[in-house]
């Protein structure tokens, strides 16, 4: 392989920083503490071993009470984004109206950009949540970059919003231009979409943990595309995965009104999702990176991807 071949493997580390317990399955003050004295100085740990320069969503609300989380990054190069302010799921982006889009944005924009002094452009739906006034909203608010759609990803009740998330199957796999009112679909709008990687099974953390062989599989066959459309790989993980709540007794709350919703969302999930948490995650974690990082990929920031690609201004 030659060496311009080579620089074309993009390897995109993303991650989304937020106050949701895995274990209690609910928003946490407690939990946001263990996220960033816990959670964010292994993945830091991590990133400094394998020299990956990696983007970051924080919600509004983390970058509020504990300013920290987000100037722990800024020295190691890593780029700090937008995660919206809440991560309620009452205030997911695809029940809020246009203006109040529009205010969590600023928020949340306004928060991280007074602790990292620079344009915060980049961001990512809570629970990749949105509707067609998020890419209107995004573009008021001075925000460029979307990374709120998992192409080709298929998760039906295992998720809040599953229906509508069928929109996925048919969404692009390489970065696009997006409409200016359907961030699913190539246009001319102002947004760039830079998907999250997906082969039916999203490429998270949470399958790294609970099914390490689809995880091998899944890797597998997206290094084998990107030599043929130079796909860049989009990982998502939470620092939540690293922290490990499970001396604390819990029960299980039901989030939702289906039924089926509530046993697989809920129950089945919450029973599955807690696999492989805390110090458990590591190995599986570096071992996912190493793939990569022995075939050549080099590991940017969302932003700085898009620059290379000439999406978004230099
Ligand atoms: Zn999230």
């Amino acid at each position: 392989m030659t060496n311009t071949e080579n620089n074309k493997r993009y390897a995109l580390w993303t991650n989304d920083v937020e106050d949701h317990s895995i274990w209690f399955n609910k928003l946490r003050y407690e939990t946001g503490e263990l996220v960033m004295k816990e959670g964010m100085p292994i993945l830091l740990e991590i990133y400094k071993k394998f020299n990956v320069k990696s983007t970051f969503y924080f919600t509004g609300y983390m970058a509020e009470h504990f300013p920290d989380v987000v100037s722990m990054i800024i020295k190691d190069g890593h780029e700090v984004a937008s995660h919206g302010y809440s991560h309620e799921v009452h205030e997911a982006f695809d029940v809020l109206s246009y203006k109040d889009q529009v205010e969590h944005l600023s928020k949340s924009k306004k928060l991280l950009e007074d602790i990292c002094g620079y344009k915060v452009i980049s961001f990512r739906a809570p629970a990749l949540r949105v509707n067609s006034d998020t890419p209107k909203a995004l573009a008021e608010t001075g925000f460029v970059i979307d990374s709120s759609v998992a192409s080709q990803r298929f998760d039906m009740f295992l998720s809040f919003g599953g229906l509508k998330k069928l929109k996925w199957l048919t969404a692009p796999r390489l970065p696009y231009h997006t409409q200016p009112d359907n961030l699913f679909k190539k246009g001319n709008g102002p947004i760039v979409e830079v998907p999250l990687t997906a082969l039916m099974f999203p490429y998270v953390g949470t399958t790294m943990r609970i099914f390490p062989f689809i995880t091998k599989m899944q890797h597998t066959i997206l290094n084998a595309e990107n030599k043929i459309n130079h796909k860049p790989i989009v990982f998502d993980v939470h620092p939540n995965e690293f922290i490990n709540e499970e001396s604390e007794s819990r029960t299980i709350e039901r989030r939702s009104k289906n039924f089926f919703s509530y046993l697989l969302a809920d129950l089945v999930r919450g029973k599955l999702k807690v696999k492989n948490l805390g110090k458990a995650a590591i190995p599986l974690y570096e071992k996912e990176i190493e793939f990569y990082q022995n075939r050549g990929y080099q590991f940017v920031t969302v932003k700085d991807y898009c620059k290379a690609q000439g999406l978004i201004p230099n």
